[in-house]
């Protein structure tokens, strides 16, 4: 690991008045992810910035939701019974991911920015346009089981690895962010982006931007709604298909639905074609086969990953299947 300075923030505007004052700063948060790529001298940041003093409360917010610190632990945010009682996909999305050990590190910001595991990405004798752009992707032609099915391009066909990020996005979070230009928020699931021709840009953060917070709106219908993550063992894996969900039934019709799925794509992957295929149609199996046909119909296999298109219209029936028979 190569040497670097060491900053501990007490708020956010310290934090990103330092930040400035270097071009390659990074902020720290758990350091479990971030602390890992410097070993592995894929990030070589000329300074950190420790964040982990920065708002780690989980308020109520004025509109019946809550406002989540982006330094709050993922084991703190699990645990939280607002959260358990009131969004428990999230909860369960949170317990599915890494081990104990990691989630009492982990922080919220850190969760939703931390780096895809493409194995080619954390291979430095390897190309990677993510790492290096231009240098091209041994991806396409190598291992991709893990990859991605749905938003890919010819750059880069990584997956996001957050399973927290699959529930903000199903359940219509916003993301509060601070830089050197002031205050902004904006819908969670426009923050994270496809990768198009530019892999190495992932998210809409400014230089310099940090994630304050992130704020859940009242979401009744999510009171009980569900995560489930398919991986290759029972624990300490990432996704290979998870999918978030939650589903009102009125009558034997489908009134209200949120769906996203994660391990198929670029970024957590809210699936809006198979919502709009759903609501205001009964709440039937010959419903939910037309809904996920609608949202996979443009996956694109690449050579080992095929398995993942039956694999998430299973998961979304079956996940769905169970939510409509509670609320029916
Ligand atoms: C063995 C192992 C298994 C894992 N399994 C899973 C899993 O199954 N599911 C899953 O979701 N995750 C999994 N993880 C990943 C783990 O959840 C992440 O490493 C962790 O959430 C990152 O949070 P952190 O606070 O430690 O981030 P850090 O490592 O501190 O930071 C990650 C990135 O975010 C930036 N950053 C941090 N906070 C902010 C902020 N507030 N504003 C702006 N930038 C910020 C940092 O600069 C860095 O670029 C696993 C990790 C390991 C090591
Ligand atoms: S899939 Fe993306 S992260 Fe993996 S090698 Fe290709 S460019 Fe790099």
């Amino acid at each position: 690991m190569r040497a670097f300075d060491y900053h501990r923030a007490a708020d956010s505007e310290q934090a990103i008045r330092v930040a400035a004052g270097y071009d390659a700063a990074r902020y720290l948060g758990g350091g479990t992810n971030l602390v890992d790529l410097m070993r592995e001298h894929i990030e070589q940041p000329a300074t950190l910035i420790d964040i982990t003093a920065l708002s780690q409360g989980i308020t109520e917010t004025t509109a019946g939701g809550l406002l989540i610190g982006a330094g709050v632990t993922n084991s703190a945010l699990a645990a939280d019974h607002r959260v358990r009682q009131r969004y428990p996909m999230l909860a369960r999305a949170l317990l599915s991911g890494a081990s104990a050990q990691i989630r009492n590190m982990a922080t919220v910001g850190g969760n939703v920015l931390q780096r895809t595991r493409c194995v080619y990405f954390y291979d430095t004798a390897a190309h990677c346009n993510k790492r290096e752009p231009g240098a091209g992707c041994d991806a396409l032609e190598g291992f991709n089981r893990n990859h991605a099915i749905l938003g890919a391009s010819p750059a880069c066909v990584s997956v996001h690895p957050s399973d927290m990020s699959v529930a903000l996005v199903a359940l219509d979070a916003r993301v509060h962010l601070e830089g050197p230009a002031g205050k902004r928020t904006m819908a969670f699931v426009d923050f994270h982006r496809l990768p198009g021709e530019r892999p190495d840009i992932e998210t809409e953060l400014a230089p310099h931007e940090l994630i304050t917070a992130i704020e859940l709106p009242a979401l009744p219908l999510a009171a009980r709604s569900t995560y489930r993550k398919v991986r290759d063992r029972a624990s300490y894996a990432f996704a290979l298909v998870s999918v978030a969900a939650a589903v009102e039934v009125t009558n034997g019709i489908v009134s209200d639905v949120r769906l996203a799925l994660g391990g198929v794509a670029h970024k957590p992957w809210r699936a809006i074609k198979a919502e709009q295929a759903m609501v205001g149609q009964p709440a039937t199996d010959a419903t939910l086969e037309a809904a996920t046909e609608a949202e996979l119909a443009e996956a694109r296999p690449l050579r080992d990953n095929g398995f993942k298109i039956e694999l998430a219209r299973r998961v979304m029936v079956s996940v769905l299947t169970e939510l409509m028979g509670e609320r029916s």
